[in-house]
């Protein structure tokens, strides 16, 4: 059996999606800036994507919509957009938390570099940010707060109307990395108080390459990429018009059906919660109370989250230990560090994101694998053998 449990890296594009955007690369192929009347159906096509996004956001204008290359550019943008807009104002100081994504984490890092100061908040133990934290962060100089809607590993959800509404309180933008949330969950930035917000097609089932950042009308956006007068001067090059055209149909797909969706995989994701928590010294990581419907992270103890990943690989599963992004490298994942999990724990690390693909049966195959290759691992292990021993103490 294949199962594909890895929905928080990509997802498969939907057919309503492919649908949509493949006459875009074949019959309708002209350049939106052109002026002739094939282009610019094209053009009107393209306003027609933004209107849906802006929709799907409850954003009140689809001129607060910028189409960008995926999630990592409107991260960035973002971020050294309102850095920018503050250091004109004497303001160099940004407010995010220690489990972003890198997209958001390296941009702050150069950030820092370029003369800014940056708090990042502790997330706790259960994966959840505090307001008082924010508040006690807040200070003159701040110009922008910057707090993730889920994170990618653990899937816990941040309290994101209340730190908006803490954040406008003080004057200070709100940005979301909203990537792990949108198409998923119910969003509203005019509700939510989100003065930005970044999100990408390929996490809701439209073609990788293509994503957006929302921009509230009153606050001021830099370029991140020079060129032509497309997405309203502020971000040149022509358009991926059938990465637009898929994502709109993906992401009005995804909220359509949201409800039925989140019920179904929930319903999966409990059961593997259930299951799999009944193996002895493991962890569920973070707080399931707030938490986006399909992610599932759990750590084993005495076991390589690497080790464990290609034993899955071999039985068909195809699984995470940690974001895409820092999977290939040794360190144990930040985000699981940010929780306060020591080294060890944080190294027998599994994350199964479950998509409105998955069947039953495929999370049937999975908590048959998981547990018996758990015990392979275990019994091969030095550490194992250490802990059964008495030589070293559980720490989980
Ligand atoms: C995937 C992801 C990104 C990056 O999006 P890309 O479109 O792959 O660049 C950023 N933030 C979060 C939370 C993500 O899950």
């Amino acid at each position: 059996m294949f199962v594909y449990a890895d929905n928080a890296a990509t997802t498969s594009v939907s057919k309503t999606a492919l649908d949509a955007m493949l006459p875009y690369l074949t019959e309708y192929y002209g350049n939106p800036s052109s002026l002739y009347a094939f282009a610019q159906k094209v053009a009107e096509d393209v306003a027609k994507a933004r209107q849906t996004v802006a929709d799907c956001l409850g954003a009140k204008s689809p001129r607060e919509i910028y189409f960008t290359s995926g999630g990592s550019e409107a991260d960035n943008q973002a971020l050294i957009s309102a850095a920018t807009a503050g250091a004109r104002k004497g303001k160099k100081h940004l407010i995010s938390t220690k489990f972003e994504h890198h997209a958001m984490l390296h941009t702050l890092k150069k950030l820092e570099k370029q003369g800014f100061e940056v708090t990042l908040l502790d997330v706790h133990s259960d994966g959840v940010v505090r307001l008082e934290d924010l508040e006690a962060a807040i200070r003159e100089d701040t110009c922008l707060v910057s707090v993730m809607f889920a994170n990618n590993e653990i899937g816990t959800v941040q309290p994101i109307k209340e730190i908006g509404a803490l954040s406008r309180s003080k004057g200070i933008p709100f940005h979301c990395d909203a990537v792990q949330a949108v198409g998923h969950m119910p969003i509203n930035v005019e509700e939510m108080n989100i003065d930005m917000l970044s999100l990408s097609g390929h996490k809701f089932h439209s073609p990788k390459g293509v994503g957006a950042l929302y921009v509230r009308r009153n606050i001021p956006l830099f370029n991140l990429i020079e060129g032509g007068s497309q997405e309203r001067g502020k971000r040149g090059g022509t358009e991926n018009v059938a990465g637009i055209i898929g994502m709109a149909a993906a992401l009005k797909e995804s909220c359509d059906n949201m409800e039925a969706n989140s019920a179904k995989i929930c319903a999966m994701r409990d059961k593997l919660f259930a299951e799999l928590g009944k193996i002895p010294h493991s962890k569920i990581n973070g707080s399931l109370e707030h938490h986006v419907p399909g992610t599932v992270n759990m750590c084993f103890e005495g076991i390589e989250g690497e080790s464990l990943l290609l034993m899955l690989d071999a039985n068909g599963i195809c699984a995470s230990s940690g974001s895409a992004c820092t999977s290939g490298s040794l360190d144990p994942s930040h985000v699981l560090l940010s929780l306060g999990l020591p080294h060890e724990v944080a190294h027998g690390s599994l994350r199964l994101s479950i998509g409105e693909y998955n069947t039953m049966e495929e999370i049937d195959h999975i908590i048959e694998v998981v547990p018996r290759v758990v015990a392979y691992l275990r019994n091969m292990s030095p550490v194992w053998d250490e802990l059964e021993k008495g030589q070293r103490k559980h720490l989980i």
